[in-house]
């Protein structure tokens, strides 16, 4: 074999372990074991809805291969610079070991006491078709029918358990990032750290936040939150996300922060919208992402738990959609929307009741709306006439003249035509932000 494609997933659970961190325990061995590392090693988040997921719903690949060429650094672990190449030379590898390697670091860090811990890896010596990316990110693949792809490309893997992990291995390997990309730089704890509070300098965040243009969603101001910092208690330190490579090496750098382990760069679908699919109302079904547009039927009010709920219609169906309470202030610009606006949502779907989850919402048409003043007044005796009750309409106290309508101005709208997104605390890791939208 002249390359292989390493796939791994699932090797995290709710209470700590991390996927990324055991890309870098690969990495690592696979470099002292003489072994180089092609392209960026990659991150891909896969469908966020699917009701299985054990976080962020990630999956990592890596190429390995004979480097040739220049190098770029990728990443530090234990004090050691670690490098990738873009140029492949035509030696060979021992494809053996490489399983070897990755058998031995998913029995050693993967959490497999957790019930919802499923891992498995692939190594393949080609991409599959990139529709089983596209499946995986947006609709719910099922292990069958990954065994059967395996088996037709004559697959080394290995599912642990249930075996779900092999899902998202091997539709890590199927990613192309040709079409869109983003980058993370990760940094992660010193092991005697992991499960403590973190620290992560806020000003320096927000310094780097200023300066680093092409990263995005680092930094929540109105809600002042910091969102390198994740909340679980698996390795990572932080992560900061971005457009451009280099500039994140330049963006860690300024990040204050306790000891930083070990770092490491990855290629993501992270921002992308990967996950979203046109949908007509009545096409949707619950576990996909959707942009879909309508006609607001119903005003937005608020439930329970402070979420915001109106409801879509186009010539196929109706559909709710909320702002949940997570999404703070967007619910704000949410209940400024009214019955006869068009809007475009985005968003996952919930399966009970059926509701977009709105990610970003696009309003494209806003209805005039009126607000009464003030009663009639009457044509005969120039005074106001009175309410006869509830759209029972008005009449003169004077001369009986009645009148069905009031005196009415056109409201103001505290909202305008466009996008609006959730705030970053509330960021979904596939969710397009705009600052990536409108910046060329
Ligand atoms: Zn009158």
């Amino acid at each position: 074999m002249k390359f292989i494609w390493i796939g791994v997933d699932d090797t995290d659970s709710r209470t700590g372990g991390c996927t990324t961190f055991v890309a870098g325990a690969i990495i690592e061995r696979l470099v002292a074991n003489g072994f180089d590392i092609i392209g960026f090693p990659r991150l891909v988040r896969l469908n966020p809805n699917v009701p299985w997921k054990t976080r962020g719903n990630g999956a990592i690949s890596i190429q390995v291969g004979k480097g040739t060429g220049n190098k770029t650094k990728i990443g530090e672990i234990g004090n050691k610079d670690i490098f990738c190449y873009f140029n492949m030379s035509s030696g060979e590898i021992d494809g053996k070991r490489v399983k070897e390697i990755v058998e031995q670091i998913i029995m050693e860090h993967s959490r497999l006491k957790d019930e919802n811990t499923n891992p498995g890896f692939v190594i393949l010596d080609e991409q599959p078709d990139l529709e089983m990316y596209y499946k995986t990110v947006r609709e719910i693949v099922t292990i069958d029918e990954i065994e059967l792809l395996l088996e037709s490309l004559n697959a080394i893997y290995k599912g642990y358990k249930n075996r779900r992990g092999l899902i998202g291995a091997t539709a890590s390997v199927s990613w192309r990032s040709e079409d869109d990309k983003t980058y993370e730089i990760i940094s992660y704890r010193e092991k005697k750290k992991w499960g403590t509070k973190r620290y992560v300098d806020d000003a320096s965040t927000k310094k780097m936040d200023e300066t680093c243009t092409s990263t995005f969603d680092n930094y929540d101001y109105v809600n002042k939150h910091n969102r390198l910092v994740p909340s679980s208690p698996c390795p990572i330190l932080y992560g900061i996300r971005g457009d451009n490579a280099e500039e994140l090496v330049t963006a860690k750098d300024m990040i204050k922060s306790e000891k930083v382990d070990s770092c490491m760069l990855f290629e993501t679908n992270q921002g992308t919208d990967d996950h979203l699919q046109r949908k007509k109302i009545g096409d949707i079904q619950p576990y996909l992402s959707v942009i879909t547009g309508g006609k607001i039927v119903k005003n937005p009010y608020t439930i329970e738990g402070g979420h915001v709920i109106f409801t879509i219609k186009d010539s196929t169906g109706t559909i709710d959609c909320a702002a949940y309470e997570p999404t703070k202030q967007f619910r704000n610009k949410i209940r400024e929307l009214c019955t006869g606006d068009l809007v475009e949502v985005y968003g996952g779907i919930r399966e009970k009741p059926l509701t977009i989850n709105i990610e970003k919402i696009r309003i494209k048409h806003l209805e005039k709306q009126f607000i009464k003043i003030e009663n009639p007044i009457c044509p005969n005796c120039g005074k106001h006439m009175k309410s006869k009750g509830t759209r029972q309409g008005f009449k003169c106290v004077k001369c009986g003249t009645k009148s069905k309508k009031p005196i009415i101005k056109e409201k103001k709208r505290e909202i305008n035509i466009g996008f609006y997104e959730v705030p970053v605390c509330a960021r979904r890791h596939l969710s397009k932000p705009l600052k990536r939208t409108m910046e060329p």
